[in-house]
């Protein structure tokens, strides 16, 4: 049996001549290949590359019939080279004519060969291409062969990502590193974005991958992990790695992979074959990441993102320069892309120049997602493996409405989305001239518009849209975006400037709702098994009065000679809203005892989003001073369908006769006994769903700022009469259908309401 002559450093150190050498692009790939096919000892070395049609054509070989170069063209679901750039794993084989996968290619003269040996050319890992050796005889490709050959495509990955191969595609055959992409992910905040990559954490670039001095490049790998294990011991010594989503078990896992041996092992094996320690980085990681991205299990995905963090934890600490995101300043048309990020990280940069957001994690009730709406930038979540895909400086368009990402998209895609965008600014136009038209119905039905808010950056909106008011203050947001908990007198800070900015405008603060899927990275939060149904909202707010009652005299200060508003999340029954209300008194027996000014009204409201509250009505509305749906719960546990969970959480229809049955109970239970009862879920916001909540009876709405002009403009085409009768009548009769959507949408469409 024959071996790699020289082994793989030699055949690096060619690579590296070659590269080196004057010439054009393709004759250094013809004289790799033959570089590579005499250092195997092989017959046949040729090299293929991804095309963005997501054909494999031949770009070079040494063996195989010259006149193949350019015209053998292989589909990624045809033979054996296919099957490596699918599964972006080697295939070692010494009788390569009886796989089932084998096909020929006449023109390439291969049927002479039997043994064969392929792998992937990978980056951040992608495919790119396949490099294969084959041979005449039977032959049993080693381990180490494997492993050269491997090594070899990270120089040839480069090669390709590179201007110079690209330039050798031939017109309209484009290779599919640089391919334009279109991928669904989605929608956390409206809107559409053009402009040019930023990572939110940049990749270091690996300028240097063959190694000069192989032993110099082990004691720089070494050097740079002791140094990665002191800086993370630090962090977490310091207690302060709430920023930028360096949450503590973020870092327990980073510092648990810095001592894995196996990790650190396949490295320093890679620079043994020649790379430089960043090559060795970037080269296991990127296999790791071929291997990885073929996997659904989430827990290993997740692992993933870990293993990333790490190797480019690595990747900085042999280039000394830091981690952490990239800071604030950006160029224009600005569009962040990153696995995922926290809410100040967000709110670092300069809003100005930003124009979209991706992520790869990141659902639409996330926060970041709140923040990215409250901000107005159009963004779009659970994009798989976007930071892997683009580089800096790529031109990227967001459609966060529809959930769409156009990665390096073609001039005709580009100009569609101009063009969308403008009818867009041209709608929102449109929306503004209602701005001052009161939001009165055909038939003389007034309802009142009010907005969703959690940051002072919402504000503005209220003077923009002309609402009535803020509906819903989710102040968890402020406690979200803090590196540690505000003390009363930062929320009391924030609640002023709130109330000064509402200019008179009624404004309902909704008390701490933490827990569930909104953790504060400061807290300690036990594991629950089901965090939905868990210790959270107002459950927190009794068992931990002092976090309550600091929020409660926060808000009573702020509202100093004003009117107060506070409802409270979350409530199952109607004792925990008196135990609520009793701290409200006591806060206000406080106040009193120490001379602080009180607000001139305190109104105590209860969020239905429970459905126990159903059956309590009576005695809740008795108790409340106004209810508000919040339907966005409401609907997940009346369904049993998780929020969060793409799955099933759009299985059943708000608009469904449960659904609509539940909410006009709330509101005409609510009407007799004199209890205002609004709606604060995101349903308000959507003009089907608003249409369909007035018909049932309510008379007040709240939601996110760019839904008004949309709600606005379905309520002035709107006659109520008629729809109350259909929607009656529908329940009536049909209330074993599974949504009454179709039926509204009719509605609408007969009688020419937007929507
Ligand atoms: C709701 O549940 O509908 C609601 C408004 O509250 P949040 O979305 O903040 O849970
Ligand atoms: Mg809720």
């Amino acid at each position: 049996m024959r071996g790699a002559l020289g082994g793989p450093r030699v055949l690096l150190r060619r690579l590296r001549e070659v590269m080196a050498e004057p010439v054009s692009a393709q004759e250094k790939l013809d004289r790799i290949v033959v570089l590579i096919a005499g250092n195997m000892v092989a017959e046949v070395c040729s090299v293929y590359v991804l095309r963005a049609d997501n054909n494999l054509e031949l770009y070079a070989t040494e063996g195989l019939k010259p006149e193949a170069v350019h015209r053998t063209v292989i589909s990624t679901d045809e033979g054996l080279v296919g099957l490596i750039a699918s599964s972006a794993e080697p295939l070692a084989l010494s009788d390569a004519q009886s796989h089932p996968a084998f096909s020929y290619k006449p023109e390439t003269g291969e049927e002479i060969y039997h043994s064969f040996l392929g792998v992937p050319v990978l980056r951040a890992g992608n495919t790119l291409g396949v490099l294969v050796v084959q041979n005449r005889a039977y032959r049993v490709y080693t381990e180490e062969e494997i492993e050269a050959l491997q090594t070899t495509t990270m120089v040839m990955a480069e090669m390709v990502a590179s201007g110079d191969v690209q330039a050798l595609a031939p017109p309209g055959q484009d290779i599919a590193v640089r391919r334009p992409l279109a991928l669904k992910g989605v929608s956390l905040a409206d809107g559409i974005g053009l402009g040019y990559v930023v990572l939110h954490e940049p990749r270091i670039i690996v300028q240097r991958m063959i190694a000069e001095d192989v032993n110099q490049e082990l004691v720089r790998l070494d050097r740079a992990v002791q140094a990665l294990r002191a800086s993370i011991d630090r962090l977490l010594e310091r207690g302060d790695v709430a920023h930028h989503g360096e949450h503590r078990d973020v870092l327990e896992t980073v510092r648990m992979f810095a001592n894995d041996q196996g990790w650190l092992r396949r490295i320093r094996e890679a620079v043994i074959s020649g790379l430089t320690a960043e090559g060795a980085v970037e080269r296991v990681q990127s296999d790791t990441r071929a291997r990885m991205l073929r996997q659904t299990d989430p827990y290993l995905r997740d692992r993933l993102h870990d293993l990333d963090e790490i190797a480019n934890r690595l990747l900085h600490s042999l280039a000394g320069t830091s981690f952490g995101g990239h800071k604030g300043a950006l160029p224009d048309n600005a569009i962040l892309v990153a696995r995922s990020m926290g809410p100040a990280a967000l709110l670092d940069y300069d809003r100005s120049r930003l124009r979209g957001l991706v992520l790869e994690e990141g659902g639409p009730t996330s926060h970041i997602a709140i923040v990215a709406r409250a901000l107005g930038i159009p963004a779009v979540g659970e994009v798989a493996n976007i930071v892997g895909i683009v580089e800096t400086g790529d031109a990227i368009i967001v459609d966060g409405t529809s959930g769409d990402v156009q990665v390096r998209p073609q001039a005709n895609v580009e100009a569609a989305y101009a063009e969308k965008a403008r009818l867009r600014a041209r709608r929102q136009e449109q929306y503004r001239r209602l701005r001052d038209l009161p939001a009165v119905t055909r038939d003389g039905v007034a309802v009142s518009l009010s907005i969703n808010a959690g940051l002072i950056v919402d504000m503005p909106h209220l003077t923009e849209t002309a609402a009535e008011g803020v509906g819903l203050f989710r102040t968890e947001l402020q406690f979200m975006v803090a590196e540690r908990l505000p003390s009363t007198s930062e929320q009391q800070a924030l609640y002023e400037q709130v109330l000064a900015e509402a200019n008179g405008a009624p404004v309902t603060f909704r008390t701490l709702d933490i827990g569930g899927d909104k953790i504060l990275p400061y807290m300690e939060i036990t594991d629950e098994e089901n965090p939905a149904l868990g210790w959270r909202a107002i459950r927190i707010g009794l068992d931990r009065p002092a976090l309550l009652r600091s929020q409660v005299r926060a808000l009573l200060k702020a509202a100093a000679g004003r009117e107060l508003r506070i409802m409270f999340p979350m409530v199952a029954t109607v004792d925990e809203f008196l135990r609520a209300k009793a701290i409200v008194g006591k806060e206000k027996a406080y106040l009193k005892r120490h001379g602080y000014p009180k607000p001139s009204a305190v109104a105590l409201g209860v969020m239905i989003e429970v459905p126990s509250l159903l059956f309590q009505l009576e005695e809740i509305c008795r108790e409340a001073d106004f209810v508000s749906i919040g339907s966005n719960d409401l609907m997940q546990f009346l369904f049993a369908a998780d929020r969060e969970n793409r799955q099933v959480a759009g299985r059943f229809d708000p608009l469904s006769p449960a659904g609509l049955r539940a909410l006009r109970m709330i509101v005409t239970q609510a009407r007799q006994h004199e209890c205002s009862a609004t709606v604060c879920g995101e349903m308000g916001g959507r003009p089907l769903e608003a249409m369909a909540l007035i018909g049932l009876g309510y008379r007040g709405l709240s939601m996110p700022p760019a839904a008004v002009g949309p709600v606005k403009a379905m309520i002035l085409e709107l006659d109520v009469g008629a729809l109350t009768k259909t929607l009656d009548e529908a329940l009536r009769k049909e209330g074993s259908v599974t949504s009454l959507r179709a039926r509204l949408e009719t509605f609408a469409a007969d009688n020419a309401i937007p929507i």
